[in-house]
């Protein structure tokens, strides 16, 4: 498997994996063929070329459709996470579901682009009400659900960018059908890592990005539960998603086709199609257990040197994320030494999660993500890594 991927040559400890994983030859290869031989705009055309790049592009939708559980026309192709949640918060405003008076219920533990979009409901009179987390960190399942009255919709990642707690959705999505609250998860981290089936899991949205699962980057999707295809309100209008259109006023294509106004990421949707192909393959079995045993080996290799502070669960509920302050030493000073001296890519700052960085009181912390490619030697290397750290700037 690791021929597959080229970047390997390079001989760095990419750890980085919460913030854009490192893409396969397959998914390389697929973009590339795409433009050499089928790249054509899609839909509107009947020459041969655009009917290839449109069979691709919906076989694409297909297949992502496929690896979440959801039936096609569900699934929307955006340009990413933040997008889709853009997408999705505009058009529950938009189309009415959500309304003056409102309460949209979120965590303190959420990425930045599950927060603003909805901050800017406010001006609609829609109001915020948040479920914290404990001191280090982590969120309860049994506080999400208590806060849930008198919501109207819950918009919780599934697994944190930060500290990588897996959220008990199946346990969250439960409680909140039987109250009747809407639920979207942001799932940029979860759907990349652990088996998501929509079919099982009865959700209503579901927000992912294709670059962090082995895809290109500017593509994503969001899954919408049929029941609300006929009456969301696009959120872009335009060209490639109309009915009959006159100077006054306009009908729209079937859905997804009206969600998707313009020239979409065509190539990109071909690349994440092939990503998905790549981890339909390798099973998500075997990316949850490599993804689990690195984390378990990392925290317990970590918890030997007594100058880090762990954050975030530290036990089963965490995978793939591992985030970690040096005692006195700045995380970006950490960050430095490891890349320039060990050739170990770690990510440090506040991870787009101030909030969260603010509950932790610190400015930010240090973080190692994982992902198939990755092995124990790369987790060695980061320790020995901050061993050094720790003996020349500490
Ligand atoms: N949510 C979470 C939990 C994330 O980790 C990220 C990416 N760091 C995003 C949302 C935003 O994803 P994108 O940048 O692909 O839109």
């Amino acid at each position: 498997m690791l021929e597959d991927f080229p970047f390997l040559e390079r001989k760095i400890h990419y750890l980085d994996n919460a913030a854009t994983t490192q893409r396969p030859n397959r998914v390389i290869e697929a973009i590339a063929n795409f433009y050499r031989s089928h790249n054509a705009n899609i839909h509107r055309g009947i020459h041969t070329l655009s009917m290839e790049a449109t069979e691709m592009y919906e076989k694409a939708r297909e297949r992502v459709a496929e690896f979440i559980g959801a039936k096609p026309k569900e699934l929307v192709f955006t340009y990413g996470t933040t997008s889709s949640i853009n997408f999705i918060s505009r058009s529950l405003i938009e189309s009415g579901v959500l309304r003056e008076g409102d309460v949209i219920l979120l965590t303190t533990l959420e990425h930045h682009s599950n927060l603003l979009p909805w901050q800017r409901l406010k001006k609609y009179g829609i109001s915020l009400k948040f479920v914290d987390v404990d001191d280090r960190g982590v969120l309860s399942e049994d506080d999400v659900i208590s806060a849930m009255d008198g919501v109207k919709l819950l918009s919780i990642t599934g697994l944190s960018n930060v500290t990588g707690q897996r959220v008990n959705i199946e346990k969250v999505v439960d409680a909140a059908k039987k109250k009747g609250v809407l639920v979207h998860v942001d799932g940029a981290q979860l759907v990349p890592h652990v088996k998501v089936d929509v079919s099982k899991l009865e959700l209503d949205f579901l927000s992912f990005s294709a670059h962090k699962m082995l895809g290109p980057t500017g593509m994503g999707a969001l899954y919408v539960n049929e029941k609300y295809l006929e009456n969301l309100e696009p959120f872009l209008v335009g060209g490639g998603m109309i009915g009959r259109v006159t100077l006054e006023s306009s009908t729209f294509a079937d859905p997804p086709e009206k969600f998707e106004a313009g020239t979409p990421n065509i190539a990109g949707a071909v690349g994440f199609a092939a990503a998905v192909d790549y981890l339909f393959d390798f099973g998500m079995e075997n990316v949850e257990r490599i993804d689990r045993e690195l984390t378990s080996y990392a925290l317990e290799r970590l918890r030997e040197l007594d100058f880090v502070t762990l954050y975030g669960p530290t036990d089963e509920r965490q995978t793939s994320i591992v985030s970690f302050n040096v005692e006195g030493i700045h995380p970006h000073d950490v960050a430095t030494v490891l890349d320039e001296e060990f050739r170990v890519a770690i990510r440090t700052g506040h991870h787009c999660a101030q909030p969260l960085m603010r509950r932790l009181g610190v400015a930010g912390t240090c973080r190692a993500s994982f992902y198939l490619y990755n092995t124990k030697e790369d987790v060695d290397k980061l320790v020995e890594g901050l061993k050094r750290v720790r003996e020349w700037i500490g």
